[in-house]
């Protein structure tokens, strides 16, 4: 079996891998610490992006309060790596997972968790009073700030679910979510600091009503890379879960600049020669994803070209170096979530030479 050893040069690992600059990273995470903390913000990293438990730890050390992961399995998962301060930010619903959610609870006290709907606060709630489980658990009402994926419309609706929420002795309600995921990747930064505002009145403005109604609004979390920090400028916002800063990708690279780092790429191979000006490269679709565009090669003056599941392209202009069979390359990721979500490994390395390994924990954990 072909394993990769900490001190092994970067050079020499196989392909398709999945590799980190170590120095990069730690210059992304510093740089979003140094802007967000100084607010009394809290930072709640959104691990959806990483799927790791050691990289949890590795935020909470510069800073951090716990971590964001979308769905239940991931909670599963991190959880039982170590790292149990989550909250679920994907509604959980059906027999099934309200299961699998008072399993984890039972073990796991800090979880917590947002609902949009009251037939799932009720199942929560009928199954935690049938655990024997005294303790309640954590809620955020998720109230929809305009990306109209999930959470509870502001105003009269969202008070409506916190008043059957808060008659529900095994719920806590908390905070409120609002996530403006629409506005995460608007390249017009002028238009995504003014759409996030009216957001944030939104999700403030509703935090308020609930606090009048009689309710404990304690965290009020929002935003994400794109847009952390606007919210950070608004009083009323206690908690941001930006999660692709880390390692970035080109769709973010384009939409908010250069301030982060791309900080992860994947190491690929030229497979075959295809002619003057273009070569085969062992990293396709189950390498790189291509829903937010083509990845690009690190080196800009090679053109990528997807050719399959397992191969892509680089093609050049004349005058640029070729390329041939047995080089590699690195391939930065358009979107950086779902391509992370094809590897089992992250090797992260500091002038050359792989110094850490990681798993991709909750890989493939999408339930
Ligand atoms: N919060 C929620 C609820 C999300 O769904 C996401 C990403 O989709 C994030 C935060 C983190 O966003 P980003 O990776 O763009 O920083
Ligand atoms: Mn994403």
């Amino acid at each position: 079996m072909y394993t990769v050893q900490v001190g092994d040069k970067v050079s020499d690992l196989d392909t398709p891998s999945m590799i980190v600059d170590l120095d990069l990273m730690e210059s992304n995470i510093k740089k979003l610490m140094d802007k967000l903390l100084p607010t009394g913000v809290n930072v709640r990293p959104h691990l959806k992006t990483t799927k790791s438990a050691v990289l949890a730890q590795k935020l909470a050390a510069a800073g951090a309060k716990g971590g964001c992961v979308a769905k239940l399995s991931e909670a599963e998962v991190i959880a039982a790596a170590g790292f149990d301060d989550l909250l679920i930010t994907c509604e959980i619903i059906g027999p099934v997972k309200v299961k699998r959610l008072v399993a984890l609870y039972q073990k796991h006290r800090k979880i917590r968790i947002v609902i949009d709907n009251e037939k799932g606060a009720t199942a929560i709630n009928n199954a935690l009073a049938a655990s024997g489980i005294e303790e309640p658990i954590s809620v955020l009402v998720d109230l929809d700030v305009g990306l109209h994926r999930t959470g509870v419309a502001a105003g009269e609706p969202a008070l409506a679910l916190a008043r059957h929420i808060g008659g529900l002795k095994h719920l806590k309600i908390i905070g409120v979510q609002g996530y403006e995921g629409h506005l995460q990747h608007l390249h017009d930064r002028a238009d995504r600091e003014q759409q996030c505002l009216a957001s944030m009145k939104t999700l403030t403005e509703t935090a308020d009503a609930l606090r009048q109604a009689g309710h404990d609004i304690q965290v009020v979390t929002t935003g994400g890379t794109g847009t952390a920090e606007f919210c950070i400028t608004v009083p009323g916002v206690t908690e941001v879960q930006p999660g692709s800063f880390i390692f970035m990708d080109t769709d973010y690279r384009n939409a908010v600049g250069r301030h982060y780092g791309n900080s992860l790429t994947i190491l690929s191979t030229v497979v075959s020669r295809q002619g003057p000006r273009a070569v085969t490269i062992d990293a396709g679709l189950k390498s790189l994803t291509t829903d937010s565009g083509l990845a690009e090669c690190k080196d800009a003056r090679y053109a990528y070209g997807v050719l399959g599941d397992e191969q892509g392209s680089l093609m050049w202009e004349e005058g640029t170096p070729d390329l041939d069979v047995g080089d590699v390359v690195e391939m930065i990721p358009s979107h950086i979530d779902p391509t992370i979500n094809l590897h089992d490994f992250y090797y992260a390395y500091r002038n050359g030479v792989v110094e850490e390994i990681w798993a991709v924990d909750s890989r493939g954990k999408v339930q």
